[in-house]
């Protein structure tokens, strides 16, 4: 790291991977699966229980607003099977629409978290004198995006990222068309094979600049999106849609807008779930009891909850189908912006093998020189294995500084 021509004056490191309450980023399908899995993850079980979060919505998985519409969902379930009080399992953002829900229909609802905080995978920290977020930053699908309204409606800062027009370089020379190779393999594909397999038949027989281009696609659209290794993932990973034009971060933090959303709320935080019996006409969880219960915990912390009776074997074999992302953010803070204005605010770095595959330069809306870094999946093992999160931050330093270096001469 003695080539750092930049050192950063402050950083930040997630791991989510190690969190207990959370065992990785967010949702992904797993080989064989569909998003058929999600939706029957969250079906309702015996008119007192049912499984809610990003995991369970096959319409906008690993997103706040797919997570805040399922919990909404799950309080429909409650309402419509006459439940009168309601326990809500983990305070994310599926948690607090159920609970919002409930608690505006008149329905006794308490909320149990685990951690000392609300939010969940949301979770704004300092960093010098700003707040950055560890976990979601943007509001997606703005525009169909029931939290946007609530942003807007609450008066919180908001700014566009346009993460359809990258600034972008690649390590080993010009960029290709990406979006063009992405279009041609999600077109040319054999979704019959597993997915690896299609993958490596559909590069069979093409040139070098297309493998190259359709080997970047894989990695910038795909992996840094599902977050596990192309082995790993089903062929409809293809199709799960994740960022795109027009979404907007809340340069003030997220949490802000979880702690509005969670005024007026019973949460009861410090409070992890180890338990739910729902052998009876009633849930009991925790020492307390209710009528019907929502469990949002994440589906890799869902696996350690034990359940009597067990889950019925259709949420089993569901949730057998669904994984965690692997995906770890690191925020850099400088005394100055050195590395080249993307006028979208994002930056792509194409890496063999794929590293730090995207940044996104929060400096103009947070008013200090800031960028965050994103890495995923077998990256996370070949680079932030074993290291200090000391480390970790001159490991991304020295990719921005590559990614700069390439830009530059672009
Ligand atoms: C690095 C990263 C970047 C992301 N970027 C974006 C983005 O830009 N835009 C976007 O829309 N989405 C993004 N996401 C995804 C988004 O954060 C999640 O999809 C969403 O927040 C999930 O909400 P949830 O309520 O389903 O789950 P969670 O937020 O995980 O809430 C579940 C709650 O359950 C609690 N809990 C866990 N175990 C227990 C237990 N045993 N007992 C009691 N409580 C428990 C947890 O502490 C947590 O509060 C990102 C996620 C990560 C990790």
């Amino acid at each position: 790291m003695d080539s750092l021509r930049h050192r950063p004056i402050a950083f930040h490191v997630t791991h989510w991977c190690d969190d207990p309450f959370s065992r990785g980023a967010y949702s992904t399908l797993l080989a064989g699966a569909t998003p058929e899995h999600r939706r029957r993850l969250g079906e309702a079980l015996g008119g007192r229980l049912v499984l809610a979060g990003e995991a369970c919505n096959p319409v906008a998985p690993a997103m706040t607003h797919g997570a805040w519409n399922d919990g909404l969902r799950a309080a429909e379930l409650a309402l419509e099977n006459g439940a009168r009080r309601v326990l809500v399992i983990g305070a994310g953002f599926a948690g607090l629409a159920a609970a919002r829900r409930l608690h505006e229909a008149g329905i006794d609802c308490r909320v149990l978290e685990a951690r000392d905080r609300i939010g969940g995978r949301v979770h704004s920290v300092a960093l010098g004198p700003i707040q950055v977020d560890e976990g979601a930053a943007w509001l997606q699908h703005f525009d169909e995006n029931p939290l946007a309204e609530q942003a807007r409606r609450l008066g919180l800062p908001l700014r566009e990222t346009d993460f359809s027009r990258p600034l972008a370089a690649a390590a080993d020379g010009p960029v290709p068309d990406i979006a063009a190779a992405w279009d041609a393999l999600r077109s040319g594909i054999d979704r019959s094979l597993p997915l690896a397999e299609g993958v490596a038949r559909y590069l069979e027989g093409r040139d070098e600049p297309t493998r190259r281009a359709t080997r970047f696609a894989v990695d910038a659209n795909l992996i840094l999106e599902a977050c596990l290794p192309l082995e790993s993932l089903s062929v409809d990973a293809l199709d799960e849609e994740g960022v795109g034009a027009g979404d907007r971060f809340l340069p003030q933090g997220y949490s802000q807008l979880a702690e509005h959303l969670a005024e007026g709320l019973d949460i009861r935080l410090a409070r992890p779930v180890a338990a739910v019996d729902w052998t009876g006409a009633q849930v009991h969880v925790h020492g307390e009891v209710a009528d019907f219960c929502i469990c949002t915990v994440p589906i890799g912390v869902l696996r350690d909850i034990h359940f009597t009776p067990p889950l019925p074997a259709a949420q089993q074999e569901a949730l057998a189908h669904l994984g965690m992302g692997r995906l770890e953010k690191v925020v850099l803070q400088f005394d100055e912006r050195w590395w080249p204005v993307s006028p979208s605010g994002y930056l792509r770095w194409y890496d063999t093998p794929s590293s730090f595959g995207e940044w996104l330069d929060l400096t103009d809306g947070v008013g200090t020189p800031t960028v965050a870094g994103l890495i995923a999946a077998d990256a996370l093992d070949r680079l932030f294995a074993g290291r200090s999160d000391e480390e970790m931050a001159l490991a991304a330093c020295a990719a921005l500084q590559a990614w700069a270096d390439a830009a530059r001469i672009l």
